[in-house]
């Protein structure tokens, strides 16, 4: 949460930071501020979008080849004007933007306000400035050493740019659990969130660690540890081209991401399943082969949607490699003191890779003894490089907030990695695994085919848009794309809805079913097929609306539902990868119908770099 930019050389500042601040708004959009050094300091900011601002600015003096911009996701203080970054300190001399949050900030405010410092905002990050600048005044130091100071005595998260008027080339960044790219071009250097501002500028980058701090010119980066020793820094080839972060004529990046599921599954099944020699390759479980092998457990960690994908991988490594699973909110599991016994397996899934729920929950794991083996979409983010093991989702940018591609690429890999993991370890025959990965294989074709009917969903949705609730049931595989799915809806178009297990509904939901409940069931032919008509008939016998996702041929349940869409056939272990398509549809098509902003729904951001 929170995208911030910088940059420093010999263009024009102002529209690089613009411009990447439009492509890092996905992790916030409460305000956009910047700030640029050209014979003194200029602040503008403000709150809502960056658009907002740019147009509030133009005309202004925006000359400047230095400068550090923010678009904010508000932790401390309501979005404003006043609480929007870049913060300025009490000298007017230095301007920073933080991403994160200063857990002990109050204490330190306290102190500072009986020092006489007044602070023109609610946010931490104004205190963690004003404690840089407080204590580069008392020791006499230079801001470089007054930073390191002040970031030893804070606790909490933070990804912090900081620039000072009186040393116009250079930009102090440091981080620890918030992300920080540094893109290195000729003579010029490039900050932010992740590497999309600097996409069309360089293709190398740094990757900045926790707990280091790089001081930035335009022709040199320096890298140091909080005990001020310099560290080599690591430079990496961009794997990344431009198209992927623009929305390629698509009217929002969700529905472009939703559309580009049968390359972005395949593009995370290439090089890895192999149908016509019956192999899958994925050099991170084959490292870690027999961990697996012996596993007496593995432990799923993950938070939102993630989390769904997490969940339904316990139905499938319990069925497919018989190994006890429990799946676990990251944000729960950190703070539970979990009994973690050597051996035990966590899986860590996060699209971001920079999940702060779930980069602490697999630190704390790691000095317990645990393997950690993580599932990230982002390349080089925090979970890869702490993890043991892993693999890629490979599904390229995800822009929209509400997250798709990325959890059919989750499955995808989990998926490989049950059938791989129960293979070797003689849970699964011969035949059923032959069967599956020629299933898993057929996927992207049968997404593409599937998409092709999406003006159907689109007519549903406008069709239940005023609904003011939704229940969304389903039964074994598909029960998690029934959490899924409702989600999906909450995040996009404002409607209240809850998932359940079909038969679970009895135990309560059931009382919320009425004439106006729209109640979407997953129901495609699989072993619980009989199960769930007995449930679609009690919603009918209560008069509630019934949306249905079935299996092409099925001839029974359109007779009972007032609205179908069908998933071409599937066996049911991989079936919850077409299912869960039309739940992103009909989520996406409700949020047009009710004017939200699907790309950037409120209050959400992504990649959440907050507890
Ligand atoms: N804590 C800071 C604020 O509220 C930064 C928030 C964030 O990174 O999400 O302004």
């Amino acid at each position: 949460m929170c995208g911030i930019v910088g940059y420093t050389g010999p263009k024009e500042a102002y529209p690089i930071i613009i411009k990447g601040l439009k492509r890092l708004e996905y992790r916030g959009y409460d305000s956009t501020g910047v700030a640029l050094l050209n014979h003194g300091l200029k602040v503008y900011k403000k709150k809502g979008r960056v658009a907002d601002l740019e147009h509030e600015i133009m005309g202004k003096d925006l000359h400047a080849n230095i400068g550090i911009g923010h678009t904010r996701w508000a932790t401390h203080g309501e979005p404003s004007d006043k609480n929007a970054h870049p913060h300025t300190s009490a000298s007017g001399k230095l301007a920073m933007i933080h991403n994160g949050i200063i857990e002990n900030y109050a204490l330190i405010k306290k102190d500072l306000v009986s020092k006489g410092y007044r602070f023109t905002s609610e946010t931490d990050t104004e205190v963690l400035l004003n404690f840089i600048e407080d204590i580069r005044t008392k020791n006499k130091c230079d801001l470089e050493e007054a930073t390191r100071i002040a970031l030893k005595r804070i606790t909490g998260a933070y990804c912090i740019l900081l620039i000072d008027e009186d040393d116009p080339e250079t930009i102090i960044a440091a981080r620890k659990g918030s992300p920080l790219v540094i893109g290195v071009g000729k003579g010029e250097h490039f900050l932010g969130s992740d590497a999309s501002p600097m996409l069309e500028y360089t293709k190398e980058v740094v990757y900045v660690n926790d707990y280091e701090l790089a001081i930035v010119k335009p022709d040199q980066l320096i890298l140091k540890n909080l005990g001020n020793e310099k560290i080599t820094p690591y430079v990496t080839k961009l794997d990344m081209d431009l198209a992927a972060i623009e929305k390629g004529g698509y009217e929002h990046f969700m529905l472009k991401e939703i559309f580009e599921q049968p390359s972005t599954i395949l593009d995370c099944l290439r090089g890895r399943l192999d149908a016509g020699k019956g192999t899958i390759t994925m050099s991170g479980v084959d490292d870690n082969i027999q961990h697996f092998r012996d596993a007496q457990r593995i432990i799923m960690v993950a938070c939102g949607t993630s989390w769904h994908a997490a969940l339904l991988a316990e139905y499938l490594f319990e069925e497919l490699c018989r190994i006890p699973v429990e799946v676990e909110y990251a944000s729960e599991f950190r703070y539970r003191n979990p009994i973690i016994n050597k051996g035990d397996i966590i899986i860590a899934i996060s699209q971001s890779g920079e999940t702060a729920d779930t980069l602490v929950a697999i630190e704390k794991a790691k000095e317990q003894g645990a393997i950690i083996f993580g599932v990230v979409n982002v390349v080089g983010s925090s979970i890869a490089r702490i993890s043991d093991g892993g693999a890629y989702t490979h599904a390229g940018p995800e822009i929209g907030v509400a997250s798709t591609k990325a959890f059919t690429g989750q499955l995808a890999v989990l998926m490989m990695m049950a059938l791989k993991i129960g293979k070797e370890k003689g849970t699964l025959s011969e035949k059923r695994y032959t069967e599956l990965i020629l299933e898993l294989d057929a996927i992207p074709e049968k997404v593409q085919a599937l998409l092709k009917s999406a003006e159907k969903v689109k007519a549903i949705a406008e069709k239940y848009q005023h609904a003011g609730d939704a229940l969304y049931l389903g039964r074994g595989f598909n029960f998690p794309i029934a959490l899924e799915g409702a989600l999906k809806l909450k995040e996009i178009s404002y409607i209240h809805a809850e998932g359940y297990p079909a038969a679970e509904m009895k135990h309560g939901p059931i009382a919320l079913v009425t004439e106006q409940l729209p109640v979407v069931f997953v129901a495609t032919k699989d072993s619980y097929y009989e199960k769930i008509i007995s449930n679609i008939q009690e919603i009918k016998a209560r008069k509630g609306k019934v949306i249905a996702v079935i299996t092409e041929g099925d001839e029974i349940i359109p007779t009972l539902a007032d609205d179908v869409f069908y998933i071409p056939p599937a066996d049911e272990v991989i079936a919850p990868m077409l299912s869960v398509i039309p739940m992103q549809l009909l989520s996406y098509y409700v949020g047009i119908a009710k004017g939200v902003d699907v790309d950037k729904p409120r209050n959400l951001a992504k990649s959440v770099t907050v507890e």
